[in-house]
C-alpha cells in the first residue's frame, strides 16, 4: 500500500466516522446501563429515538457488575442512567454516590411517592409483588392470612424459600422491619426459618416447582416468575405452574409486598437532560403498558391496564410502604436472617 492510497483511506474512515457522529452530535445522546435484557428493554429504546432524535447506546450486564462497574469508573462514566431491579440495589446506587436527584412534574404525577426516591434519586419503571403461592390440591386459601403467619406452628417443614443472599428475601424481610420493628421481625424471621421444608436452594422458580412436586405447601417468590413459567415453552414448569394458586397476603393490613424495578440518573451524567426525557418517556401511559407487559410485572404508574394474565390473578392490596426504606432496611434485615439462621 503506498502513501496515498493510504492516505485515502484515512480521509475516507475520518468521513465515515463523521457521518456516524454526526446526528448524534446534532440530536443527542444518551448512555445507559441495562440491568434488564436487552429484550425486554431495547424496543421501547427504540421508540424514545424514534421519537425524540436521541439516540440511546445500551450496555446490558448482571445488576451487581453494573454498580460494580459505575463504581469503578466514578466521574469518568460514560453512563447517563442506571436502570435495574430491586428497591433494595436502587439505594446501594444512591449509597455509593452513583446517581443524582432529578424532579419534575411529570416524574412525580407519573410515579407514585411509594415507588420513587423521596429526593429523586431513582424511580419505578415496574412493580413486582412477592405474594404467597400454595399448592392447589393440598392448602386452603382460607388457612391463609397474612406474612407474619406463616411463622406459626401449623406450617411446620411446609414452607420453601430462596437463600437469604437473595435481594428480594432482604427487602421483605427490610418492610417487615419498618412495620413491626426489628424485634418482632427477628421473632417472625425465627419462626419462618424453623418452617421451611428444605435449606433454601435455588431461585424463585424453583420453589414453585418444590410446591407442585410436593415438597412444600408454600413458596414465596415473585409474580413474574409464575407469569413466565405459564407462559414460556417449558411444558415441565408450566405443569409446575398449573399446580400452584396465588394468595395475596395482609390484604386485611398493610398489603402484599411490593418491589420495583427503577431507574436512576447517574452522579456524573454528561446528557443529564436526555436522561430526564427518557425516564419521562419511560412512565409515560403507552410505555408503562408495553413494559408492563413484556416484563409480565405491573405498572407503576395508576390508571395502565394490565396484562391479561394478571387480571386473571386479581386486583391486590399493594403495601404503600416508601421503598426507599427497603434499601435503608437491608444491613439490619440481613443481620436479623443471619441469626436466625437463613441459609
Ligand atoms: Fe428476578
Amino acid at each position: 500500500m503506498n502513501e496515498r492510497t493510504l492516505g485515502i483511506r484515512f480521509a475516507v474512515g475520518f468521513l465515515v466516522g463523521m457521518m456516524a457522529a454526526g446526528p448524534l452530535l446534532a440530536s443527542g445522546e444518551i448512555n445507559l446501563y441495562s440491568a434488564r435484557n436487552e429484550a425486554l428493554i431495547k424496543p421501547l429504546l427504540d421508540r424514545f429515538t424514534e421519537q425524540t432524535g436521541i439516540s440511546v447506546n445500551l450496555v446490558t450486564g448482571k445488576a451487581d457488575t453494573l454498580l460494580k462497574r459505575l463504581e469503578s469508573e466514578g466521574d469518568n462514566s460514560p453512563a447517563d442512567m442506571l436502570i435495574t431491579t430491586d428497591a433494595g440495589r436502587l439505594h446501594r446506587a444512591k449509597q455509593a454516590g452513583l446517581t443524582q436527584a432529578v424532579e419534575t412534574q411529570v416524574l412525580n404525577d407519573a410515579v407514585p411517592a411509594p415507588y420513587r426516591e423521596p429526593e429523586g434519586h431513582w424511580y419505578g419503571l415496574s412493580l413486582r409483588a412477592r405474594p404467597i403461592f400454595y399448592a392447589k390440591d393440598r392448602v386452603s386459601p382460607e388457612s391463609l392470612s397474612s406474612y407474619r403467619a406463616l411463622a406459626g406452628p401449623e406450617w411446620a417443614g411446609k414452607i420453601c424459600i430462596r437463600s437469604s443472599d437473595n435481594i428480594y428475601n432482604q427487602s421483605l424481610v427490610a418492610a417487615m422491619i419498618a412495620h413491626d420493628g426489628e424485634e418482632k421481625t427477628q421473632e417472625w424471621v425465627n419462626g419462618l426459618v424453623e418452617n421451611f421444608a428444605r435449606s433454601p436452594k435455588g431461585g424463585d422458580r424453583d420453589q414453585i416447582k418444590a410446591v407442585a412436586a410436593g415438597e412444600c405447601d408454600i413458596a414465596l417468590a415473585n409474580t413474574y416468575y409464575l407469569a413466565g413459567m405459564l407462559t414460556g415453552n417449558d411444558q415441565n414448569q408450566r405443569l409446575a405452574a398449573q399446580a400452584v394458586a396465588v394468595y395475596w397476603p395482609d390484604q386485611e393490613g398493610r398489603g402484599t409486598h411490593v418491589n420495583v424495578s427503577g431507574a436512576a440518573v447517574t452522579a456524573f451524567a454528561r446528557n443529564r437532560e436526555n436522561a430526564i426525557k427518557l425516564l419521562e418517556f419511560l412512565v409515560s401511559p403507552e410505555s408503562q403498558s408495553w413494559y408492563g407487559e413484556v416484563n409480565q410485572e405491573y405498572p407503576v404508574r395508576d390508571g395502565v391496564a394490565w396484562s391479561q394474565l394478571l387480571n386473571q390473578w386479581g386486583r391486590f392490596k399493594a403495601d404503600q410502604l416508601n421503598l426507599s426504606l427497603l434499601g435503608e432496611n437491608n444491613a439490619q434485615a440481613v443481620m436479623i436472617m443471619d441469626r436466625a439462621g437463613w441459609k
